[in-house]
């Protein structure tokens, strides 16, 4: 069994599922969310196991390795934040049967619920566009992401995002991969996608420094585990097209 402690929930992953091991205020009870049917086997570095923060324990293991921790991290704030039906108001409970809050009063079923994101890995020639964050507080430069707004395809948000924060067009915009980020209820798209036209004008209220890099000059970039760092990596490996 292994700890993982986020927010004063603590969260056991272990061979069988994840468990929640003291959630008082799911009614005084641990919950088993074995039922879920997910088969779960979690190696963090560093034995002997230790309780660390929820970003750590994901950023801890390789991508492929993330899934189960990213959801046991979401289904904890989840609950913690449905408690009550979002129809009529009345006390919801955990449904016995599926991974749902039911309310008895109305009968509607709350699921959990992702906020979908475009990330993007922005090229011209042989250069990439990496911004450091105001909201990081770290010398970190990353690539650029937002949320889908409703209504919009991944591509119309990827094309405008790029616009709102960098004040330049792209074009080329192609899918690179995904990755759940439970902090919280963020999914990733990935998308790479070519400057078309435009200077850099950044949006100074959300970024404290927008550049144009070499390959042989970079910043400090993202950590391992993260998809902004896989953007980068493949494209130092000339692996985007
Ligand atoms: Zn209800």
């Amino acid at each position: 069994m292994q700890w993982i402690v986020t927010d004063g929930i603590e969260l056991e992953v272990g061979d069988d599922g994840f468990f929640f091991s003291s959630e008082p205020n799911i009614d005084g009870e641990r919950i088993d969310l074995s039922p879920i049917g997910r088969s779960i086997t979690v190696v963090i570095p560093d034995e002997p196991v230790r309780a660390i923060k929820a970003r750590e324990a994901v950023l801890s293991l390789d991508m492929s390795a993330q899934e189960p921790v990213a959801a046991a991290l979401e289904v904890a704030g989840w609950f913690r934040s449905h408690r009550f039906c979002s129809r009529c108001g009345d006390r919801a409970r955990r449904h016995l049967q599926e991974l749902a809050m039911l309310c008895d009063h109305c009968g509607h079923r709350n699921y959990p619920r992702l906020s979908p994101c475009v990330i993007v890995i922005v090229t011209k020639d042989d250069q990439v566009l990496l911004a450091n964050h105001k909201r990081g507080k770290t010398p970190v430069y990353s690539v650029l992401a937002g949320f889908i707004e409703v209504g919009e395809s991944a591509e119309t948000a990827v094309i405008r995002e790029v616009k709102e924060e960098a004040g330049i067009w792209v074009d080329d915009v192609s899918y690179v991969g995904s990755q759940s980020w439970p902090f919280p209820g963020q999914f990733m798209l990935a998308y790479h996608a070519k400057w078309k036209e435009g200077e850099l004008k950044p949006d100074r209220s959300e970024l404290a420094d927008l550049q144009w890099f070499d390959k042989s000059a970079l910043p400090i970039i993202p950590p391992p585990g993260t998809i902004s760092r896989l953007m980068i990596e493949r494209w130092l490996d000339g692996k985007l097209s």
